[in-house]
């Protein structure tokens, strides 16, 4: 995006204006062309009384031809700008015509002329006027198009004012100049009343394209940032699930774990209920996975959370601390309490039966508890589980033995 969204491209906000007021002078030109036959006609008419059918049928064909050149200039006009070609010729052309229709509608006074019919003459200039204060409105909008219409339409009623022999033909002549250059005069004023207009509205639809351009860019980059934070937000996920839980068992991760069991060491602090821990290690584990393959313990290890797991109320935490060894969490328990329960970990353990081919291993656990003691922080209740486990495993193993 570059410059402002408030600023426009000057240059082009010419040009767009240039083109604009061209395409309107030439739209505005075409159509008098089609409206003309009006006055024509009525010019006619009224020269047909004077001078007869003939001439007036002379000096209309005249303007129809010039009429059909505009038409005709006004398609490949039309065509040109809307494939975005230059004009310049055609508008050049225009202007020509303009120069011409200025011609043959002063022309009217020299076919109307009767020296025994000024009166007649008198109305053909009225018409006069009616039509150039039109072509004045139609050819306002392009600069040099009023000039050649202007000094066509003067040419020959003035010539032929200072020759008629008539005592108002000079003022009438002066009044024509002077009607003429006011017309020219006003022409401006109206030509820079319409490219003041145009260039509002062309000033007003870039900002509302560029406004739009922004806007949906702004949307697009908005989708974009969603997209990406969506994607963040899996990673994180999945990083959390990775820090969390164990990815084999699905128990809860060591470091996990051990910042639950501070945090019960200082709810204990403040309120002083039960909590246990259980330390739990599979037995001869190290012999499973050399007979049997690391395939075989990773079952066996997956079925030891599973059947651990399945014994524990909500609230319980399961997590795996090492290899095969198991820590379980006991909120609101009291040593007795978590005695039996670890018996019945105990006895649920011995019961699993791991099938490998014919064979039906059998797997078993000794167990360490202890209850967090008043003033005791996490590293001492967890080596006190530890002693436990430990002589259990002194004792014979699959056993469960509390902690001093
Ligand atoms: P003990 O009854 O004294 O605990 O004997 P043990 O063989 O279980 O003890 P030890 O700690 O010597 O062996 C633990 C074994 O657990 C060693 C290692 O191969 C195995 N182990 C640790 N982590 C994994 C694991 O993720 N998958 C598998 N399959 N084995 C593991
Ligand atoms: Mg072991
Ligand atoms: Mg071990």
């Amino acid at each position: 995006m570059t410059g402002s969204v408030h600023t426009v491209d000057e240059q082009l906000v010419a040009e767009t204006v240039q083109h604009e007021r061209t395409n309107v002078f030439n739209e505005r030109l075409v159509a008098s062309a089609y409206v003309s036959p009006l006055g024509i006609g009525f010019v006619a008419w009224l020269q047909t009384a004077a001078v007869g059918a003939l001439q007036a049928l002379e000096w209309g064909a005249m303007i129809v031809c010039v009429e059909l050149l505009i038409i005709w200039f006004g398609r490949g006009f039309r065509k040109a700008a809307l494939g975005k070609r230059p004009v310049d010729r055609w508008l050049n052309a225009q202007l020509v015509c303009c120069g011409l229709l200025g011609l043959m509608w002063g022309a009217a006074t020299w076919f109307v002329w009767s020296p025994d019919k000024f009166l007649f003459y008198v109305t053909t200039l009225c018409v006069l006027v009616g039509v150039s204060f039109i072509c004045m409105v139609v050819m306002a909008p392009v600069r040099w198009a009023m000039l050649p219409f202007a000094v066509g339409l003067l040419i020959l009623p003035l010539v032929q004012l200072l020759f008629i022999d008539n005592p108002v033909g000079r003022e009438i002549g002066a009044g024509w100049v002077v009607m003429i250059a006011v017309q020219l005069r006003y022409s401006r004023d109206l030509r820079h009343e319409l490219v003041r207009q145009i260039d509002s509205s062309v000033r007003n639809l870039m900002l509302v394209e560029r406004l739009t351009r922004v806007s949906s860019e702004l949307t697009l980059a908005n989708s974009e940032k969603e997209t990406r934070n969506a994607e963040l937000n899996a990673v994180m996920e999945q990083l959390n699930r990775l820090v969390t839980f164990d990815q084999l068992t699905g128990a809860y991760s060591r470091r996990h774990f051990m910042q639950e069991l501070d945090r019960q060491v200082a709810v204990h602090t403040r309120h002083g209920a039960p909590v246990s821990l259980i330390m739990m290690d599979l037995d001869h584990f190290k012999s499973i996975n050399d007979s049997y393959g690391h395939g075989v313990g990773d079952r066996a290890l997956r079925e030891a959370a599973l059947s651990t797991k399945a014994e524990l109320r909500d609230g319980d935490m399961l997590g795996r601390v090492g290899g095969e060894e198991f820590l379980v969490l006991l909120p609101m328990t009291t040593l007795e309490a978590a005695i039996i329960l670890a018996e019945r970990l105990r006895a649920s353990l011995a019961a699993v039966g791991l099938a490998e081919g014919t064979q039906t291993i059998r797997i078993s656990a000794s167990f360490g508890v202890a209850e967090l003691r008043d003033n005791e922080d996490a590293t001492s209740w967890y080596r006190r589980a530890d002693d436990g486990l430990y002589r259990a495993k002194a004792e014979g193993r699959n056993r469960v033995v509390a902690a001093a």
